[in-house]
Formats: structure tokens, C-alpha cells, sequence
């Protein structure tokens, strides 16, 4: 079997037909309302499948549920017994963009990088992703600039380039040829001509991009704390704290743990989504909350997916889907975020950053302790300066010094 085919258009239904008969199958659906949405199709002839849009919520809840029991427990005397829920169904998620795949990709980083999430790669493993390229970028998409489409080099079980009359498919994992070998009737070979088709249709994707965001020079600013602080106080101003902005974004993934009682003697515990805006994300036992201004919550956010992402993953974890844009009444979205950023460079910031030159200059910090005390201002917002007297690297005397140099007071 080569590794790319052609799906006529009139053979797709009779493929998904089969594919929802023998397994779960989830595709973008539009409804009554007019919104496309990732749904579980049991029958493919009874719904309005929409390839055409991007799906409102990104298919992160198939695999990270909104909400989910992650295992019962009973009080059967002194002991208490637990009933682990493992999901375990076969399924295959069809009509993913490449964003959403993408974000898919870094989620499998996440929920195993240290801890394995067996919840999550349980759904993982047991899912096939047929992706459908972008060759028309709607309007906000901006996965060009993120690097995560248009179309995607690996990852995908079967990749979809839309050609008109037919699908050119490309066969990527063990799953997808697993598909096609399954119901090979429904495919052909594919001519050089089709080849050649495929390849300018991937060219006119790439440069059809109306938004185009620069991350390397926010992510630099960021690291480099040259983020002016107005900004936070602007920002924290315009949201209003809905947690919109994470709900859609696919790469968002943190959650919340509670017990909850069922009866006397049961109970489940679950876990929910969460998110960095919302008022009560940080809010510890006792009520004490680190982050309850919401400048401090919106700048977390940004650095979340910028600056930590990219030191830790060696990309931000924005994968330029455009959700946010679409979502936020506030206008906090990434690209607006990033483009303000690059545009103003801030001048308190760019300050922070030049005294703590100074001092590593003078020898009184390394430059470890110059990177731990900016990853702390992220969070508490205090003039570099403060965060490295509160860390106990140097005395207040030490920052006197090194301000009179900056401000040129001999
Ligand atoms: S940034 Fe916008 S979408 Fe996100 S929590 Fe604030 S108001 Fe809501
Ligand atoms: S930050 Fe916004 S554009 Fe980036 S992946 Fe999340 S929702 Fe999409």
C-alpha cells in the first residue's frame, strides 16, 4: 500500500460509514444553532458534517474531559476500596485541523513528561487523527507564524489535502494505514498530476495567511523581562476573568482535583478543567490567594504560554488557532498581545533588565540567580531589584549602588 492516496469526494461518507461501525467516531458537525463542533457521530447519514470551518471548541475535551471521575471510592468498615474508570473505547477523531493536531502533539509531551497520565494516554493510544489540511487559512488563524500548519509533516494518522472532486490522502501512523488497508476499495493511486495539484495547493496555504505574528521577538522580550508593566495594569483592567480564553485554546490544560461525596460511604474523585484568569486558580486552603489582582492572573497567563513553554518545551504552547481572538470581549488575545508587545518594548522593564546587568556585571549575582528571581517577578510583579533582596541574593545597599549607576549618579 503506497503512502498516498486519492479519496473521491462521493466515496467519503461510505468510508466514515464503516469507519463509525466498527469504532467511535468523532467529526465536526454543525448544528441546529449554526456553530461546527467536534461531535460523536453514530450515524453518519444523520448529520451535517462541516469541513469547511473550524470547530468552536478544540477536541482537547475527548482526551482532557471538561469534567471527569477518576476513580469511586467506598468506606467498607476501617478500609476504603477504589474503582479506578479507565476510558478504553476505539475511536477515530476525523476533520482536525492541523492547530488542533498540533495541540494534541504537545499535550502527549505534557501529560508524560514526568508523571504519565494514564487518563489521557489511554484515550490517546486508542484514538486515530485524520487531519484536513488548511488550504484556505480563515481569518485569525495564524498557524503559519506558530509553525503549526497549515498542513503537518508527521503526527497525523491520515492527513486530508482537499482537491476539489477528491481528497489527496497521505498515510502518516500505523493507524491510518490500519484504515486504508481495512477498506481499500474506496481509494485509488495517485498520478504525479494529483502530486503536483497537492504541492501548489500547499504553496497558496502558506501565503495566504492575512495574520502573521512574530514570536520569536515576544518570546525574547518576555524571557528578557522587557514586557513594560502599564501593559499588566491595562490587561488586568479589560478582563474580566471568564476563563473563555482557556476553555478554547487546545493547548490549555490545567485542571482542578476535589473529592466529592456521593452517599455516606462513597465518593468520586474528579477532575475539571481550569484556568490561570479565573479568580479562585491560585486561591489556597485558608483563603490566601497570591494572585488575586487580575494583572497578575493575565500576566501569568501570557508567560504561561510564552516564556515558560519555551524554556521548557522549547516552543510557546500557542499553536495560532485564533479561538482567543474570537472569544475575548476584551481584546486580550494573543496576537493583539503579542503585537503590542513587540511594537512597545517597555521601558520600566527594559530598566529591571539593565540593573540586573549591573549587578551581574559587578559580579554580586550569577546569572542563575538573575533568571530565578525574573521567573519569580512573573508571578509577584516586584521591581527586580525587591524580588532578588526578598530572595536574599543581595543586600539593599547592593541595589542602591547599582540604580545610581543606571540612573548615571556617581
Ligand atoms: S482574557 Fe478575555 S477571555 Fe480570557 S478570561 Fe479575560 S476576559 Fe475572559
Ligand atoms: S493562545 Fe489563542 S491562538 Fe494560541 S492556541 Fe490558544 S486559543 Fe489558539
Amino acid at each position: 500500500m503506497p503512502d498516498e492516496l486519492i479519496l473521491n469526494k462521493e466515496h467519503l461518507t461510505g468510508f466514515l460509514r464503516k469507519i463509525a461501525n466498527e469504532r467511535e467516531l468523532i467529526a465536526p458537525v454543525k448544528n441546529q444553532y449554526g456553530d461546527t463542533l467536534f461531535e460523536i457521530v453514530s450515524c453518519v447519514d444523520d448529520v451535517s458534517l462541516d469541513l469547511e470551518s473550524r470547530p468552536v471548541v478544540p477536541p482537547k475535551n475527548f482526551f482532557l474531559p471538561r469534567t471527569e471521575i477518576l476513580f469511586n471510592y467506598r468506606h467498607e468498615g476501617k478500609e476504603y476500596r477504589f474503582e479506578e474508570a479507565l476510558p478504553d473505547i476505539s475511536r477515530v477523531l476525523f476533520g482536525l485541523r492541523s492547530c488542533d493536531l498540533w495541540a494534541i502533539l504537545f499535550f502527549d509531551v505534557v501529560f508524560q513528561e514526568n508523571f504519565k497520565d494514564r487518563y489521557y494516554l489511554n484515550r490517546r493510544s486508542n484514538t486515530i487523527l485524520i487531519n484536513i489540511g488548511c488550504h484556505k487559512p480563515m481569518q485569525n488563524c495564524f498557524c503559519k507564524s506558530a509553525q503549526s500548519g497549515p498542513f503537518l509533516a508527521y503526527g497525523y494518522d491520515l492527513q486530508f489535502t482537499d482537491m476539489g472532486d477528491r481528497f489527496f490522502v497521505e498515510i502518516g501512523r500505523p493507524g491510518g494505514r490500519e484504515l486504508v488497508e481495512k477498506w481499500d476499495y474506496f481509494f485509488e493511486p495517485v498520478t504525479q498530476k494529483d502530486r503536483n495539484e497537492q504541492y501548489e495547493i500547499v504553496l497558496e496555504a502558506e501565503s495566504g495567511f492575512e495574520r502573521i505574528v512574530d514570536f520569536d521577538t515576544a518570546v525574547s522580550r518576555f524571557i528578557n523581562d522587557e514586557v513594560d508593566e502599564a501593559l499588566w495594569e491595562e490587561l488586568g483592567n479589560r478582563c474580566q476573568g471568564c476563563g473563555g480564553c482557556a476553555y478554547v485554546c487546545p493547548t490549555c490544560y490545567c485542571f482542578d482535583i476535589a473529592d466529592r461525596p456521593v452517599s455516606d460511604s462513597k465518593g468520586e474523585r474528579v477532575r475539571t478543567h481550569d484556568a490561570c484568569t479565573l479568580a479562585g486558580f491560585t486561591r489556597l486552603a485558608g483563603g490566601y490567594n497570591p494572585r488575586h489582582e487580575r494583572r497578575r492572573r493575565i500576566r501569568r497567563r501570557f508567560y504561561h504560554k510564552l516564556a515558560f513553554a519555551k524554556e521548557r518545551y522549547h516552543r510557546p504552547s500557542c499553536v495560532g488557532c485564533g479561538r482567543c481572538v474570537e472569544i475575548c470581549f476584551g481584546r486580550i488575545d494573543m496576537i493583539h498581545f503579542i503585537r503590542t508587545v513587540c511594537e512597545q518594548p517597555g521601558k520600566a522593564m527594559k530598566a529591571s533588565l539593565r540593573l540586573g546587568e549591573i549587578l551581574l556585571d559587578a559580579g554580586l549575582i550569577s546569572k542563575e540567580e538573575l533568571k530565578a528571581a525574573l521567573e519569580k517577578q512573573a508571578d509577584t510583579g516586584k521591581p527586580i531589584g525587591a524580588q532578588l533582596i526578598e530572595d536574599g541574593v543581595i543586600t539593599k545597599e547592593d541595589v542602591a549602588r547599582a540604580l545610581g549607576i543606571q540612573l548615571g549618579i556617581p
